[in-house]
């Protein structure tokens, strides 16, 4: 870019570089409060979207019930085994002290058809009898009990298939606004790539190049960078391929560019010393020179051994004589350096 020897016009252009990169970074930031408001345009997703309501709240109302009846039968439960244990104690107590009484008294009496005995045995058999009906209490609640929670079990199954079928239906969802929202960012973004591409063909050296290389680095950040957090899983392929697809372009530009510069050097060494000569800016003459390099052919010259006047490559003048003074001087100089007369007046140009 920088082709000029001028100290305050090489600053300006530097500070036009400074210019470009300020623009861009603001509309950096524009852009990136834009995208990251995008988002809020969709809703958040719920399970309960995706559920067969009325079914859904039925089979939950039915597991509450399930589970409360369990409790229940859990609590009635507990209140039987303890009314059973206290027959079952019941009975051997009273069983002992019978068997102690008979023991005590069998040795003078006859156990059979003493009356006493047999109300004895008929009291105990009624307190076995009432220990047998607590028994079986206690296994109809446990049957209770374990039906309740058999059934709360199943339809905590039946709930759970449908919270899963919902799942499945709420993930296809999330990928749908996944990518609807990257291709929101995609339609704001890739335009912006193209607009930059075709400023970059037709405008970048143009009078306001600052903003057109600021808008290049915008774009080129809005689409390579701010688009990352956003890309879902082939997200990266959009990505890749656009940036594959971009150096290619840029790299195709680049060696079509250079077979242009070179077929424009051949044809410019072919022409006559004074042509070539013309078709040179003095800038771009003098940067040249001040790398060593002919300012013709752009090929390494030795400028300072005082000897060599032509470009052993291309057959340019590099240095010739004063038409008034005689003395060396450079070609390319517009005045000579040692008695000020103009180059063009003596070369009659
Ligand atoms: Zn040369
Ligand atoms: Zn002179």
């Amino acid at each position: 870019m920088s082709k000029s020897l001028r100290l305050s016009e090489k600053w300006f252009r530097r500070g036009l570089w400074l210019v470009a990169l300020v623009f861009a970074s603001f509309l950096i930031g524009l852009g990136g409060t834009i995208v990251g408001d995008l988002p809020k345009v969709e809703s958040r997703l719920e399970l309960d979207a995706f559920l067969e309501r009325p079914q859904a709240q039925q089979l939950r109302a039915q597991l509450l019930a399930e589970q409360a009846a369990a409790d229940a039968a859990q609590a009635a439960l507990e209140q039987a085994q303890l009314q059973r244990d206290k027959a079952r104690s019941e009975v051997q107590s009273q069983r002992e002290s019978f068997t102690n009484w008979l023991a005590a008294r069998s040795v003078t009496q006859r156990a059979e058809h003493d009356p006493e005995v047999l109300a004895r045995t008929r009291a105990l058999d009624a307190l076995q009898a009432a220990e047998l009906v607590q028994r079986r209490a206690v296994q109809a609640q446990q049957q209770a009990a374990l039906d309740a929670r058999q059934s709360a079990v199943q339809t905590e199954k039946q709930i759970a298939q449908m919270e899963d079928a919902a799942r499945t239906l709420m993930y296809a969802e999330l990928r749908r606004v996944e990518l609807r929202v990257f291709l929101y960012r995609l339609a704001l973004t890739l335009p912006l790539l193209l607009v930059a591409g075709w400023l970059f063909v037709k405008k970048r050296q143009s009078t306001y190049w600052p903003f057109v290389w600021g808008f290049i680095f915008f774009a080129l950040f809005g689409f390579f960078v701010e688009l990352v957090p956003y890309l879902p899983s082939y997200g990266g392929y959009v990505r890749y391929v656009v940036g594959i697809g971009v150096t290619a372009l840029v790299g195709r530009y680049a060696i079509l560019a250079l077979n242009r510069y070179l077929e424009r050097q051949k044809m410019a060494e072919a022409l006559p010393d004074q042509e070539r000569r013309k078709e040179l800016s003095y800038d771009v003459a003098l940067a040249r020179l001040a790398k060593n390099v002919c300012p013709g052919c752009e090929r390494p010259v030795d400028l300072k051994d005082g000897k060599t006047d032509f470009c052993p490559h291309c057959g340019i003048g590099l240095f010739d004589h004063c038409g008034a003074c005689s003395t060396r001087k450079s070609a390319f100089a517009k005045f000579c350096h040692a008695c000020g007369s103009s180059a063009k007046a003596e070369r009659g140009v």
